[in-house]
Formats: C-alpha cells, structure tokens, sequence
C-alpha cells in the first residue's frame, strides 16, 4: 500500500533459498506447503484488501510440533514469520510485509476437550470462532466473546489481539476469560501454559503477555477459556434515537433496569445504517418506520423468558414515555433477531464496498465519544473532499457504548493523500487529549504502530522493546509491525 513506503526490508532477514524448502518438506506434509503465487494470494492481501505483502511460502502445520520445529528453523536461520489465522484483522498485522513466511494455523483445528461442569474448553488455535461457539451450543454453553468476523476469524487470532467484539460487556475480556495458552516461542520452544483453573496465583502470569501480542512473541497454538452456559432466553431490541445524549440517557437506563441481564449495548449512526441499506441484503428490510440519527441494538440474555420479557418491555416503555427514544422493534422470532444483529455487524463489511476505509478504533470517554464524528465529518468538509464526485463518500460512528469503544470509520472511494493528512495525525491528537486509546480493539499490526505514543509513554513502550528483545532476540516474529521502529 502506498502509505508504508516508509519502511524497509531489514537486510539482516535471509531469503528464502531451496535449502530452507528441503528443510520445511522433511516437518510437513506437501499439502502444508504452498509456493504457488495464486494459493498465496489470499493469505498476502489483508481482509480489507489495503495491506500487501509479496510471502513466497505459505506453511500449514497441524501440530504444535511442527510448528515448533518451524520456528525453531527460523530462528536458527534468521527467516521472519507472520503468524496467520483466519486473516481478518484490520490492521495489516496478519499479512506480511515483504518476504516473511506465512504461519497459518488453519490446519490446527481440533477441540482438545471440554468439561461440561466448568465450561472450561481447549482448543487448537486455528478452531473458527463460530465453528466453537457451534460445538458449545451443543452443550449448553457460549463462547465469552463474538464479533462480525466470526465466520472466519480463528481463536487463536482472537487471543493475538486480544479481540473484544460484542460480548466483552457482559462477558469481560479475553485477559479474564482466558485460562491458559500454549505457545511456541521464536527459538521453537513449547510453553505449556493450557491451565484450566479459574484460580492460579503461582507466579508472573505469563499467559497474559501474550493476550494482544498480535504474534510478535510467539505463536498461541492452544487455548484454554472460560466458556459461560448460554441464555436460555435471549431477546434484541433496535431502537431509533433522536440525539447522542439520548442514547447516553438509554444506556445510564439500561443498567439499572436490565442489569443482570443486559448483554450487549450497541450504537450506530444514520449514516451507518445508509450505507447498509445501499450495501447489503441486511439493509433491505427497514427494522424502523422512519429513519433516526442515532440507532441503540440492546441484547438481553437470561434464564427466565418472562422475567426478561417484562423487564424489557418495562425499560422500552419507559424510554419512549420519557420520549429518550423515538421508535423500536422486538425481535419476535430468530430470523428477526438475526436481522437486526446483521445490520449492525454489517456495517464494516458495508464501508469497504465502495473502496478504501480509513478505519478507526478508538477508545473515548462516552460524553465526548460522538464529538468525535463530528469534528471529523466538519474537517473533511471543510477541505471540501466529501460528496458524490469526491474522495470520501461517508463518515460513520458506531460502536459498543458499554465499553466505550468508537468505530470511526470513513469510507471512500479511492486512497488519497490529502484525505489521510485531514484525518491524521489530528484523529490520535483528538484522542489522546481526551486521554483515550488510538486502539480499543482491533491492535496495532502496521497500520497503528508509528502512533503507539499518543496512547503509551517513552518508559512503556521502552519495556515492552525489552520484553520483545528477550522473548524473541532474532526479531524473527512478525517483524515492522506493534512496536514503532526504533530511531538507528
Ligand atoms: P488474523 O487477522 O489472521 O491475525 C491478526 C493478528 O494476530 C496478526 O498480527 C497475526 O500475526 C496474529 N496472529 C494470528 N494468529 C496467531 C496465533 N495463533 N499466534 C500468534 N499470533 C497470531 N475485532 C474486535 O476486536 N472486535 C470486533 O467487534 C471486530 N469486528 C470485526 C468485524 C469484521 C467484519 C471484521 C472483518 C473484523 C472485525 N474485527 C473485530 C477484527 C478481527 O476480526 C479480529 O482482530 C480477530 O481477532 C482477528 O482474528 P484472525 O484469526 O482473523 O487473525
């Protein structure tokens, strides 16, 4: 892409030579390794098609052996990796950069086992998420994270980056629900961590270092987590909001009166929703009569379905009494339910139809998380570049209001330089005056490295080199990427 000019292939990283293939076609099997440029394609393109690399090997082992001899190679030979899982990430850290090989665990795709009474399960790191959350419906339970990439995302991608997504706020995040790892390091040895316990104070929690490392240590080949049992009764609600102090009157609303069993707090703008009718089949469906600058999705999960029902429709009457929302729908049946959750876990896919997305993951204090949009819409039109014959077709805000977590996303038509020097650095200034995170969720990957300081201090981010420094010397994992490059 055009905006990572700025970095250069590290010398000190061999090149690929027939030595090295010989080497890796003695651990895998010859359907683990690809050289062909087109099966390579997929897994050198990122899933927003902005972050490019040119890997000319692709490995697919199936065992925590394999890859360990893999990177034990590596290590010895001084081959970068980037680990891969289901390649959904939004920040470019799971598609190389230059020449490193790619490590895809979608070959390690087996649950190890389940225990029906804690809910504790482990599974390879290359399990799909859905394909998990599946297994555990079977069985009572749910996975204690979901997000709109589900399909596709693996677990162990999901630990990498210490993913939240739309049930972090009844179900905490992954540095809680997680119990233990397995990881291979960068030198191939195998750190068996895939405790089960809720309880374990023996030690620096090694486990934890590697939540949100986004394969810069090492590479999570197992993972044990903490499985909730599944709501018997589960009920979503879309409401349409006239203005932002609302939704805020809405949610302060919420946890009194659904408390227990609120599990989600969604929000997204008019324009949003614009994008989705316009985009995809789940826009076809008007949920609301008329349109609404602001959108609220409420989800409540519990055990008793009379008990939620009431609690529920005491909380929307009330809202509309106090005229703190203007319209909404219940779901009344699963095919409604699913729609009203696919329009707002559609809005990411609907930005990138029309082109590049400059995409922004923010964490923000909530009275000011809307200003935000604002501010950005106001700059951009004011350097003129938002309208149909221009650059930029939308500027959306949506996000999970639970967790403080703003999704600004400005959805174009083409890449423009100009349109990035309106945004940035001015959308991290904005976010680091409010001392907020440049990145809630979706990590730092290539795109958010050079900006870790708006959100870290020089001290920090000069420990966090040095546990990199430690754990992987070579520099072998995933390299350009997390850390800002350091000045030589
Ligand atoms: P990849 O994209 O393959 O990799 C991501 C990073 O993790 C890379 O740096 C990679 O090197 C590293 N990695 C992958 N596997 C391993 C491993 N086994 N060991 C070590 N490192 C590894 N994110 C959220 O947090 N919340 C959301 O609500 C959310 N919604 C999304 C909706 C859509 C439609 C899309 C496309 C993405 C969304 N994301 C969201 C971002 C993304 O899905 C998550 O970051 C996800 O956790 C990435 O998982 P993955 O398997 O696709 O990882």
């Amino acid at each position: 892409s055009e905006r990572y000019t700025y970095l250069k292939r590290d010398p000190s990283f061999k090149k690929l030579s027939q030595e090295d293939i010989d080497f890796f076609n003695s651990v895998l099997p010859p359907s683990a390794i690809s050289q062909d440029e087109g099966d390579l394609e997929a897994y050198n393109v990122d899933w927003m098609q902005k972050f490019r690399g040119q890997s000319k090997l692709l490995l697919k082992p199936s065992s925590t052996e394999q890859v360990s001899k893999i990177l034990k190679y590596c290590n010895d030979h001084k081959l970068a990796v980037v680990p891969q899982g289901g390649n959904t990430g939004l920040v470019g850290g799971g598609v190389p950069v230059f020449d490193e090989i790619i490590l895809s665990t979608a070959n390690m795709n087996s649950v190890r086992s389940f225990d029906e009474v804690s809910g504790a399960l482990v599974c390879d790191a290359g399990c799909i998420l859905e394909v998990l959350d599946n297994y555990l419906a079977e069985r009572g339970y749910i996975m204690p994270l979901d997000l709109g990439a589900k399909g596709s995302c693996h677990i162990g991608g999901n630990v990498a980056t210490n993913a939240g997504g739309l049930r972090l706020l009844r179900y905490g995040s992954l540095h809680g629900t997680v119990l233990g790892l397995e990881v291979v390091m960068a030198d191939g040895t195998i750190l068996d961590n895939l405790s089960t316990l809720r309880k374990d104070n023996t030690g620096y929690d090694l486990k934890q270092l590697f939540i949100g490392s986004e394969g810069t240590l090492g590479i999570v080949t197992g993972v044990s987590i903490m499985a909730p049992k599944r709501s018997k009764a589960v009920n979503v609600a879309l409401l349409g909001v006239s203005s932002f102090e609302q939704v805020q009157a809405a949610y302060k609303r919420s946890r009194d009166e659904l408390s227990e069993i609120l599990s989600a707090f969604e929000f997204f703008d008019e324009a949003s929703i614009n994008l989705v009718k316009k985009h995809l089949v789940a826009g076809n469906n008007d949920p609301l009569e008329s349109s609404h600058p602001f959108y609220v999705l409420i989800e409540t999960s519990g055990s008793n379905k009379d008990h939620d029902d009431e609690k529920l429709t005491q909380y929307l009457e009330g809202l509309l009494t106090d005229e703190i929302v203007q319209d909404g729908v219940v779901a009344q049946d699963t095919t409604q339910f699913k729609n009203l959750w696919s329009i707002r876990e559609g809005i990411p896919e609907a930005c990138s139809k029309t082109g590049p997305v400059y995409k922004y993951d923010l964490s923000i204090p909530v009275p000011v998380f809307y200003d935000m949009v604002e501010d950005m819409r106001a700059r951009l039109n004011e350097a003129g570049v938002i309208g149909e014959d221009k650059d930029v077709e939308a500027v959306v805000g949506f996000g999970h209001i639970g967790d403080g977590n703003l999704h600004l996303n400005i959805a174009s038509k083409r890449y423009s330089d100009e349109v990035a020097k309106v945004i940035e650095p001015y959308v991290y200034e904005w976010t680091a005056k409010h001392a907020g995170s440049i990145s809630s969720e979706h990590g730092l990957g290539v795109f958010k490295s050079p900006y870790l300081h708006y959100s870290k201090s020089s001290t920090m981010i000069d420990m966090m080199r040095r546990i990199k420094k430690m754990m992987d010397p070579q520099g072998i994992m995933n390299p350009y990427k997390y850390l800002p490059e350091e000045k030589k």
